[in-house]
């Protein structure tokens, strides 16, 4: 079958400060890598009249950091990430996640917001920066906001972005001191969509679990944290608690469905394994 873009208005900014100007009226839809948009529109998912296309804005491509955090522009591409030493290494769950997205060709052209603001169940950039805490930076003519990712994503390719905002930036706080470890199962070993994607950071402090933060993709409508398993774990004495019966409450934080991926039953067990496999190796790490 033969795919066709549909006809649109499109406009190419200078600057942000145009770029924002523009979209604060009329329905525009940012294009940044495309990767994702331009699929849509060729199969008929989204159509939309006007794009602005927001891939040439140098002020949305930086990576800075502070004691405290690491700020990424939200038209970052996923390759300059992989290739940034700060990423690499003051965020190593974002840096496993994102070597391990697409290929090269498609992370040389796809951005970060793009990952995030396209709201799949499976956008892979997602579940480390959950771990983390991020926030992001929505942008409009008229100011900004920031909301924790966590608030972000509202189902399958909805948001809490409005039509006159732009994702400008992503906050990532620092995690110091954790054992960290991140998964991406899928049905082929590279170039594929996560069947189940896992990011986990656990602390032990005078042998309890002082803090569990783990974030899923593919597992439930949004990338989500594992809230119940956390809570369940966080304060207990990390050598005897029952750990098989913190993993059984996971069955509350997701709600695989069946799809042509995976099946749910095999996403549940998926989970569960990944769950023990990282929480048992988070033992050793702090008692090696
Ligand atoms: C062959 C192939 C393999 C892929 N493999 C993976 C994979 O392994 N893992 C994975 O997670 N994804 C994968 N993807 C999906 C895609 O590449 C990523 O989601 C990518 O990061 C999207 O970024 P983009 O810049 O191309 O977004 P675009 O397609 O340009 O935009 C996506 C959405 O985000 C919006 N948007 C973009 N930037 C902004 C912004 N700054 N502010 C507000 N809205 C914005 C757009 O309007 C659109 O709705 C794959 C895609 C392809 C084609």
């Amino acid at each position: 079958m033969y795919y066709r873009l549909p006809q649109f208005e499109y406009l190419r900014p200078n600057d942000l400060h145009q770029a924002l100007e523009t979209i604060r009226e009329g329905d525009w839809k940012p294009l940044a890598g495309g990767t994702d948009l331009l699929l849509d529109m060729k199969n008929g998912r989204q159509s939309p009249k006007k794009i602005i296309d927001i891939s040439r804005l140098s002020e949305l491509r930086y990576v800075r950091t502070n004691d405290s955090r690491v700020l990424i522009g939200g038209g970052s591409r996923l390759q300059e990430l992989l290739e940034n030493v700060i990423v690499k290494e003051k965020l190593p769950l974002l840096s496993s996640a994102i070597y391990e997205m697409a290929s090269w060709q498609i992370r040389n052209i796809a951005t970060i917001a793009g990952n995030l603001c396209n709201a799949s169940p499976a956008a892979d950039s997602a579940p480390p920066l959950l771990v983390h805490g991020a926030r992001v930076k929505l942008i409009s003519s008229s100011g900004s906001r920031t909301v924790p990712l966590s608030e972000f994503f509202l189902g399958p390719r909805k948001t809490v972005l409005s039509n006159n905002e732009l994702m400008g930036e992503i906050d990532v706080p620092l995690l110091e001191g954790y054992y960290y470890r991140y998964y991406k199962i899928g049905r082929r070993h590279a170039f594929t969509l996560s069947v189940v994607s896992m990011a986990i950071a656990v602390k032990i402090e005078n042998g309890i679990f002082s803090d569990v933060r783990i974030a899923m993709g593919s597992v439930a409508p949004k990338p989500v944290r594992a809230l119940n398993v956390e809570k369940e774990l966080i304060g207990k004495e990390a050598k005897t608690v029952e750990i098989t019966k913190a993993i059984d409450l996971v069955s509350e934080d997701i709600s695989p469905i069946s799809d042509v991926r995976a099946s749910a039953e095999y996403r549940m067990k998926v989970t569960k394994f990944l769950l023990k496999e990282s929480l048992q190796e988070s033992l050793k790490y702090f008692w090696k």
